[in-house]
């Protein structure tokens, strides 16, 4: 049997998540002293409007936990931008942020206005060259259209991640060629997700990386181990299933835990860790 990370003292790195999500905050009660928390070495925290921005500038951290800051306009939140929007952009993320982020296409939502998603995308892939981070891209039913994008405009030097990524395995070769990573989460347990898990199979191990995108994507109910109900009563996504996701990818990879967690750490410090060290 594996050493489980968290019990050999490795530490987790969530590659994409929300943790300031009003949802979130007054049911998630975090003490280090608890036992069973994997320990986090840091999280990713992803904006999607200029209205989540400043909460996260100011997010203080989960547990031993770095925060990483990522600003960025979600495809789900284009329609309601101010006319200073970009200028915030570079704003927040000229303060030490380590990716842009959550930016991308959406052809799931309803109403949706496919033009405005795609310029504003573009503009922002454009503020994450001039500024050398990666970005963090969210992609539904839009792949082709994202290659697109991706092909005719530029792309930052040190790569991007397709976060969540549920495309085919044609997709992920392409974005491969392009500099993507590809972030998972335990959503992938789901049984209609077989999709997920052979995107796992598939993708390079120094390219693999693991989220939570918590409070969001759910896992199915019986491989949670950190069940989390908001006060309205939905269930959340707790962001202690960091290490189930690590222990399904493993599964689905024919890895090793703690062998996966050392290489997790690696992807995460090349694609993120450029700007600092931490
Ligand atoms: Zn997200």
């Amino acid at each position: 049997m594996s050493v489980e990370p968290g019990d050999s003292g490795l530490p987790l790195f969530d590659a994409h998540c929300h943790l300031y999500d009003a949802n979130l905050l007054p049911v998630l009660d975090w003490d280090s002293n608890q036992s069973g928390l994997p320990l986090i070495g840091a999280h990713v925290i992803n904006g999607t409007h200029p209205d989540d921005w400043g909460l996260i500038a100011d997010y203080p951290g989960l547990g031993e936990s770095r925060p990483l800051r990522a600003f960025g306009v979600h495809p789900w939140r284009v329609d309601d931008l101010p006319d200073n929007w970009e200028q915030q952009l570079h704003q927040y993320l000229s303060k030490g942020a380590v990716s842009v982020g959550e930016i991308g296409l959406d052809n799931w939502i309803t109403p949706r206005d496919e033009s405005l998603q795609r310029e504003v995308f573009m503009r922002q892939m454009v503020i994450a060259v001039e500024l050398g981070l990666p970005p963090s891209i969210h992609c539904v039913r839009a792949y082709g259209a994202l290659l697109d994008c991706l092909r005719s405009g530029p792309v930052p030097k040190g790569g991007f991640l397709a976060h969540g990524f549920g495309g085919s395995k044609e997709v992920l070769f392409e974005f491969l060629d392009m500099g993507g990573y590809f972030s998972f989460s335990s959503y992938g347990s789901h049984p209609g997700r077989k999709r997920i898990r052979d995107a796992v199979r598939a993708c390079p191990v120094d390219r693999l990386l693991i989220e939570t995108d918590a409070p969001d994507m759910v896992p199915p109910e019986d491989v949670c181990q950190f069940p989390l109900i908001s006060q309205s009563g939905e269930r959340l996504h707790h962001p202690a299933e960091l290490l189930t996701a690590y222990q399904r990818v493993a599964e689905w990879k024919g890895m090793k835990v703690d062998e996966l967690a050392q290489q997790i750490e690696e992807n995460f410090r090349r694609l993120f860790g450029h700007l600092e060290s931490f």
